[in-house]
């Protein structure tokens, strides 16, 4: 079991997209990433060498920390935070804080889908590429489906997610595998991609017309935060 984890960032901010828009929350990026996705704005991150190896430990300490001083959660995200086991720090988080009754911290994981799960998290926000798709496992166990958008084929690609992740979460119902959590439809977003106008005009329109997507927008950037 892994005891040291390549960590590219650690802090504490406001969660900028999504379902928890708006929240405070303690944020730690993991190094290492071969999804490639040529708009992405975390390629820092892809390399899992160059980055320091942080011991389970202090990020347990640095998650009380953050919680003592109003993090609403803990954010685990990436480049892509699969392609580590999340045991040993999720174990960790929840043995060392989460037993402590009104001390427990959520645990949201951020994640592009394309590996098997670890971590037991409370919050999955699915967000799955369409060249490199998610294993059928995440489209079922994900609270939030949230699409990048820069054309139509991106459209295309969130209806077919937010179906099959529908679709995934009856069959697990059925086959009376599924948590209550599972059960849950997934909340979906569409998000622009940064500074990308037809991104913008693309998905405000379709979030206009089909009530059942939101939009999400990028507000740490919009403010220039962290
Ligand atoms: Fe970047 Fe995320 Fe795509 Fe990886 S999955 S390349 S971190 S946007």
């Amino acid at each position: 079991m892994a005891t040291t984890l390549p960590v590219v960032e650690s802090f504490h901010s406001i969660q900028g997209e999504g379902a928890h828009a708006g929240r405070s929350a303690f944020f730690i990026r993991l190094a290492q990433c071969n999804v490639g996705c040529e708009w992405c704005d975390t390629k820092e991150s892809w390399s899992s060498i160059s980055h320091p190896k942080k011991t389970i430990d202090s990020l347990v300490q640095e998650t009380t920390i953050a919680k003592s001083k109003g993090a609403s959660f803990l954010v685990i995200t990436g480049g892509e935070p699969l392609h580590h086991n999340l045991n040993p720090l999720c174990n960790a988080i929840k043995n060392n804080i989460n037993s402590c009754g009104d001390n427990a911290i959520p645990i949201h994981l951020e994640t592009s889908g394309v590996h098997h799960m670890s971590g037991a998290p409370d919050w999955i926000t699915l967000s799955p590429k369409r060249h490199f798709p998610p294993k059928e496992e995440l489209l079922e166990a994900c609270q939030e489906i949230k699409v990048i958008i820069h054309s139509k084929e991106d459209i295309l690609f969130a209806e077919e997610m937010a179906h099959r992740s529908i679709h995934a979460k009856k069959n697990a119902y059925k086959s009376r595998v599924s948590t209550k959590q599972s059960l849950i439809k997934p909340l979906l977003f569409l998000q622009p991609g940064w500074g990308h106008s037809m991104g913008q005009k693309l998905a405000i329109e379709y979030v206009i017309k089909n009530p059942q997507w939101r939009l999400s927008l990028q507000t740490h950037k919009w403010l220039a935060i962290d």
